[in-house]
């Protein structure tokens, strides 16, 4: 080990004894320290004036009670989290998740991630990140309405076009952000449209938004292909989720010739092999009916069918996508899409694969493209919103999807350069890690001990 890989285990030790219990947002900072060991070596005035430590440590975490009333007139309680990670860059800048599995240290491994996602789209955006532990399945709109008024009613005093800028995220989706808009317009009687991204087209919303992060990932692996000399055309994808990001993923595979064969929701998955999976059909069963894709399943009939347990991942692929949840791609999965062939994974949601698949897959020679340069689309479009808002202008769709492809063109390229730079040709994990930490970490510089 060497003095300056030591110096970053020290500090991983010291966050984890910081920060006890909350192992999504170790799990986080190892894998961004595991780069950093040749960062220091080659710059180790980044060790000198503290970034490393700063950078762990949120500028602000704001908790909070969220007191509702559901349709029975039974008083429910719920906890807000919002997590200023960042703003050396811009205003803090990062979605919002209700789901029951949210607490801190989701909250700051989503935050933490954000930084350096944010930093590599080159947009003036800082890194934070939000939610609750409020659970929407099953809720009626007056309940999901009441539950949005109460948590903006606190969050709507630490947030601002030129503060912190939430968006959606799991299970917040442009339902969810009309309502918290609606509460911030009504407590602040400002129509400040750049507070808050993911907006309705007709409300302030950027073109493209929705479909953001899906097509980017797509346009992610794209780049990854052309690189070597392939494309999309012809290629089996099994894409995880069914929500926001894989909707909009499965729709540019189709879109760019592939064929996506399988797609899941927590309850499972469904394969369907034929033509691929129906859009329409899916799209329909998901945001019309707000159904499952066992649904799915049922109503397309055979050949299609729903597999309620056991993994998506053992789905024969030559392009994996998960755009599900975190580490819902383990070792296992990952021996299984090496024993089928599979060549490229590509993550579509925030950290989806555990670091022992990361390791699996990278050392079978699979190209492995983590969440925060190939999911960074949504935070992209989410900033080109913030632009539109701020000139009181809106783009054409096919404006602003060009910007997207170039957007994802050019973090493709700052990882590939520099992975190249450090020593490690097509490794896509250091060539975020450390082109995010470089440039936020400049910033951090330039800006004095803050
Ligand atoms: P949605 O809530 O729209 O969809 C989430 C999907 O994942 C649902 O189909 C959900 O199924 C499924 N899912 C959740 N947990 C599990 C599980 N344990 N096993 C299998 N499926 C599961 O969220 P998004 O699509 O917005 O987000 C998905 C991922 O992408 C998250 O990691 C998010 O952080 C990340 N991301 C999202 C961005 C965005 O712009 N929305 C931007 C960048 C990253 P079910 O309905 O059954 O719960």
């Amino acid at each position: 080990m060497s003095f300056f890989d030591e110096k970053v285990q020290d500090l991983y030790d010291e966050v984890v004894a910081r920060n006890p219990g909350e192992v999504e947002f170790h799990q986080a900072v190892r894998e961004v320290f595991d780069s950093l060991g040749a960062v220091l070596v080659k710059h180790p005035h980044y060790a000198d004036a503290g970034i490393i430590e700063r950078l762990c440590e949120p500028e602000r975490q704001i908790i909070f009670r969220v007191p509702w009333v559901d349709d029975t007139g039974a008083v429910r309680i719920n906890r807000g989290f919002r997590v200023e990670f960042n703003s050396a860059l811009g205003p803090y800048k990062g979605g919002l998740r209700f789901h029951p599995s949210v607490y801190l240290g989701v909250i700051k491994f989503l935050g933490f991630e954000q930084i350096f996602k944010n930093a590599l789209t080159g947009l003036p955006i800082g890194g934070g990140k939000g939610g609750s532990d409020f659970d929407p399945k099953g809720r009626s709109d007056g309940e999901i309405m009441r539950f949005c008024q109460s948590f903006m009613t606190e969050l709507y005093r630490h947030i601002g076009e030129h503060t912190d800028v939430p968006a959606g995220d799991i299970g917040v989706g442009g339902r969810e952000i009309g309502y918290l808009f609606g509460q911030y317009k009504r407590i602040t009687n400002r129509y400040e449209s750049g507070v808050l991204t993911g907006k309705g087209l007709s409300w302030g919303g950027s073109q493209v938004r929705t479909e953001a992060t899906g097509y980017g990932v797509v346009f992610f692996v794209r780049e990854m292909l052309n690189a070597r000399g392939q494309d999309l055309d012809g290629k089996r994808v099994v894409v995880s989720g069914s929500g926001n990001v894989a909707l909009y993923a499965i729709e540019k595979v189709h879109q760019l010739g592939g064929r996506v064969v399988a797609c899941s929701d927590s309850g499972g998955y469904v394969v369907d092999d034929d033509d691929g999976i129906n859009l329409e059909l899916l799209k329909e069963i998901k945001g019309v009916h707000r159904g499952r894709v066992s649904d799915y399943a049922e109503k397309r009939g055979a050949p299609a069918y729903f597999v309620s347990s056991g993994s998506i991942w053992d789905v024969p692929t030559d392009i994996a996508i998960p755009c599900a949840t975190q580490n819902e791609l383990d070792s296992d999965d990952a021996a299984s899409l090496i024993a089928n062939g599979c060549t490229i994974v590509a993550e579509g949601a925030n950290m989806p694969s555990t670091p022992e698949a990361i390791k699996a897959l990278s050392s079978s020679g699979v190209l492995f493209a983590p969440g925060k340069a190939a999911n960074a689309g949504g935070v992209a479009t989410s900033a080109l919103e913030m632009q539109q808002n701020a000139s009181r202008d809106s783009w054409s769709f096919e404006h602003t999807e060009l910007r997207l492809a170039q957007i994802m063109r050019g973090i493709h390229e700052n990882c590939l350069s520099t992975a190249d730079e450090y020593g490690a040709p097509g490794d896509y994990v250091l060539g975020a890690n450390i082109a995010g930490f470089t440039h936020v970490a400049d910033a951090m510089l330039a800006l004095g001990v803050i």
